[in-house]
């Protein structure tokens, strides 16, 4: 059995599914491993790094096991073997097609969002991996585009006040944000839907911010808000975004369009030079007058909506990466060695998105969009 490294073909795309480190672990247990040549060049990773690790430059899309980052294009499962397996972020609940063109070439394919988030499965968890880069770089971004500082600063030309932050939808991006603002010196504030985070955003010194609204659905996930309670939850951030310097948005429901949590009329009450970063631009964003993989300057406001911050990180976003998929493989592996998953796991079963229930039958687990 072996695994293959292949390049990504998305534009923008400068992660590697695998990094060198862990190249060598694969090979140290007999797996061999074969990189297309150039995979690791956006992540600045040379094939010569690949090659003293153990593998071996070449065909990556005819190894038994094919690793990836992004999602397949039409030509690149063409290349894929039947009876092979695939592994990457393949987007199950909105690539519908290209999980049945995988399914109707044989593969075996495995969507790292259908990993289950439970505490076995943690080591896996690309989400989580990613979602600290992107909640990391979202702050970044804020304090490099603010027109103002984050920490408070006492100099011979007068105090200046902290900036404030609010972040709202507080999971893992979100709390990384969150860690990172106060890092920075910000006033930090968080607001999610699910109660239980109140704890979490006070563990990393911020201030919760109570709506009075628990939408905690399945799975750790919230569900979506009725009318009613989007109506109540735009009317209070409203009132309460007006007094903040930048608000950091990273909120998303499984399979559901980004909920709308800052309106037109909140951005507008926001004081010119203020920042809005908004994560959610993939499914719509959350903020009305985001417009997906653009900065917009609105009522003297800008607002961010960048689509792959972890590819602006690459070298740490695909060392993290590959741990995961590392993790990923050791469970799929049998005592000979060879990929052969157990799906009376629930981890493989659920994250296997090509066997014969649909995609989200397959183990009733929640897959996000
Ligand atoms: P996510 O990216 O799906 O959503 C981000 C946040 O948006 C969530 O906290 C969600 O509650 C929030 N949200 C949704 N609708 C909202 C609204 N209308 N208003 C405000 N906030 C809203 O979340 P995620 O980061 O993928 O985390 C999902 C869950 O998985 C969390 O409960 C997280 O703690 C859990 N998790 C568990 C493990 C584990 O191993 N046990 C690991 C990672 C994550």
């Amino acid at each position: 059995m072996s695994v293959g490294v292949v390049r990504e073909t998305t534009a923008g795309e400068n992660r590697v599914a695998l990094v060198p480190k862990v190249v060598a672990t694969l090979v140290g247990k007999g797996v061999p491993v074969i990189v297309e040549s150039g995979a690791g060049e956006a992540a600045l990773i040379p094939d010569q790094l690949y090659a003293d690790a153990g593998a071996s430059v070449g065909d990556a899309w005819s190894a038994d096991v094919v690793v990836k980052v992004d999602a397949p294009t039409d030509a690149e499962i063409g290349k894929l073997s039947s009876g092979s397996s695939l592994i990457g972020f393949l987007a199950p609940r909105n690539q519908e097609n290209q999980i049945g063109a995988l399914k109707a070439a044989g593969v075996q394919a495995f969507a790292v969002e259908a990993i289950p988030r439970i505490s076995r499965a943690q080591s896996m968890d690309a989400l989580s991996s990613q979602g600290n880069v992107s909640g990391y770089k979202a702050v970044i971004l804020a304090a490099e585009k603010s027109t103002r500082f984050f920490p408070m600063l006492t100099t011979a030309a007068g105090t200046v006040k902290p900036a404030t932050v609010l972040v709202l939808g507080v999971g893992v991006a979100g709390l990384q944000a969150l860690a990172t603002a106060k890092r920075l010196g910000a006033r930090t504030t968080g607001y999610d839907v699910r109660p239980e985070v109140a704890e979490q955003v006070k563990s990393v010194g911020g201030q919760w911010l109570d709506l009075g609204i628990d939408a905690a659905g399945e799975g750790g996930y919230a569900r979506e808000l009725t009318d009613d309670e989007r109506a109540k939850q735009q009317q209070a951030l409203e009132d309460a975004i007006k007094s903040f310097d930048v608000v950091i948005t990273t909120a998303l429901v499984p399979g559901r369009p980004a909920p709308r949590l800052v309106t037109a009329a909140a951005v507008e009450g926001m004081k010119p030079g203020s920042v809005v970063v908004d994560l959610a631009g993939e499914t719509g964003g959350n903020c009305e007058l985001t417009e997906p993989g653009e900065n917009v300057i609105k009522h003297d406001v800008l607002i961010c909506s960048p689509l792959n911050l972890p590819a602006g990180m690459p070298e740490h976003a695909s060392e993290l990466y590959a741990k995961n998929i590392l993790a990923l493989i050791e469970l799929a592996l049998d005592d000979d060695g060879n990929f052969a998953p157990d799906f009376s796991d629930e981890v493989l079963a659920a994250a296997c998105v090509t066997r014969e229930a649909p995609t989200s039958d397959v183990s009733g687990t929640d897959v996000k969009a």
